[in-house]
């Protein structure tokens, strides 16, 4: 995602900022690894959360491992958090496969040269062109 977009993120929910002193996670090395047309799924989910420690009256305790797009779907992994976020991430990581990684529009989960990924066909063609995507995986 590009990097003013992560920062808006960062800035508005200062709890989902990489910790610089942990340079080993993946999240702080890779930050928010998926294309902008996730930019509002994410958004949307972190004020989830927000909520739900907000309806419990406490503050947000838990650990984000790593934030990323796998096998076309939107994949954040956290750590001990509240039963419910965890239900929360689940429910954004389905609705993921519904919207274009990069340009947010209707889209659908799909293989195209054994890649899985969440692309409309004009987003799909302009990664291929720019090599973003392998051709094919042996
Ligand atoms: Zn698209």
């Amino acid at each position: 995602m590009k990097q003013e977009l992560q920062e808006k993120i960062f800035t508005r929910f200062p709890w989902t900022r990489p910790d610089e002193s942990d340079t080993k996670s993946p999240y702080t090395l890779f930050q928010l690894e998926c294309g902008d047309g996730w930019f509002q799924l994410l958004w949307d989910l972190f004020t989830e959360i927000e909520s739900l420690y907000r309806s419990r009256d406490t503050e947000i305790q838990l650990t984000i491992g790593q934030v990323k797009q796998k096998f076309g779907s939107l994949t954040v992994y956290i750590h001990d958090a509240l039963p419910e976020a965890y239900e929360i991430v689940n429910r954004y990581q389905t609705l993921s496969e519904t919207i274009c990684e990069s340009c947010a529009i209707e889209s659908s989960i799909q293989q195209r040269h054994y890649y899985f990924s969440t692309l409309c066909d004009p987003c799909y063609e302009k990664r291929l062109q720019a090599r973003a995507i392998p051709r094919r995986i042996e």
